[in-house]
């Protein structure tokens, strides 16, 4: 039997929101590999192994997926959301290049999935519908000073920008200093919205203007969008909508 790796996303949380191309992958699969409470997403059943790990071993991770898969099993790698942003593609890519050189020929397939900021975005309306930007908030693989850079520069073009991994348990209050940022570059009424835990019952949004925003608003399931100077807010009853509109005037 030939082997195979797919690198799967599954979506933000919410069952519905899981491609029929991933299902079918996750169907098919012999093993399962990824972090603890996405393995745990998948349902058990037999034929089927599953290998969860803690957090921060995705090189591990994904030369034991790839060894599995050169052995011939159907192996699946879960991310959540999009297996490209911020998640287990990339770990697997550099792995390979740095692994065998028979790992390059294993088949791999990367499924895409429905990241976070895009189901969040969906459930104010559109504040992502100009020209935007994502940034990782998460120190771990690279300098504080690259992402205050990044984040200065980001806003100050104007961009709409999503925020992943906004407070980690390790930097806790790294998230009070990007408010900071904005505050020295952005309006006090520039809106933010902190969306936690996007399609599962414990969903929670929030839409504030920046002179509100509080470090605590955001935790480690929370996707913070900062909209650029033009996204707006159509009151109604209940909650408003939050949109960016498609031009800019010249
Ligand atoms: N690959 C994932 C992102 C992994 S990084 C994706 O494409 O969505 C983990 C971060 O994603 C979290 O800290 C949080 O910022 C965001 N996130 C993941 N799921 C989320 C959800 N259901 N609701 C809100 N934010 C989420």
């Amino acid at each position: 039997m030939s082997g195979s790796l797919v690198i799967a996303g599954l979506g933000p949380g919410g069952v519905a929101l899981i491609t029929p191309e991933v299902q079918r992958a996750l169907d098919e699969a012999t093993d399962i590999v990824g972090y603890i409470p996405y393995v745990a997403r998948v349902a058990d059943r037999q034929g089927l192994t599953k290998h969860a790990s803690d957090n921060r071993v995705e090189l591990d991770r994904s030369r034991h997926a790839l060894e599995m898969a050169a052995e011939g099993r159907r192996v699946v790698v879960v991310s959540s959301g999009d297996p490209g942003v911020f998640a287990m593609a990339s770990a697997v890519f550099e792995a390979v290049e740095a692994g065998p050189r028979d790992w390059r020929d294993l088949d791999i397939r990367v499924l895409p999935g429905i990241t976070a900021m895009l189901a969040a975005a969906a459930r104010v309306g559109a504040p992502l519908g100009h020209d935007f930007c994502a940034i990782n908030l998460s120190d771990n693989l690279k300098p504080w000073e690259v992402i205050e850079t990044r984040l200065r520069l980001a806003v100050e073009a104007d961009f709409a920008c999503a925020f992943y991994n906004p407070r980690s348990r390790a930097r806790p209050e790294a998230f009070g200093r990007v408010l900071e940022v904005l505050g020295e570059i952005c309006e006090a009424e520039r809106l933010i919205v902190f969306a936690r835990a996007v399609s599962t019952p414990e969903e929670a949004i929030r839409v504030v203007p920046l002179a509100e925003a509080q470090p605590d608003m955001a935790d480690m399931r929370t996707v913070v969008i900062v909209g650029s100077s033009a996204t707006r807010l159509i009151p109604r009853e209940g909650a408003p909508w939050v949109y960016t509109p498609r031009s800019v005037p010249s």
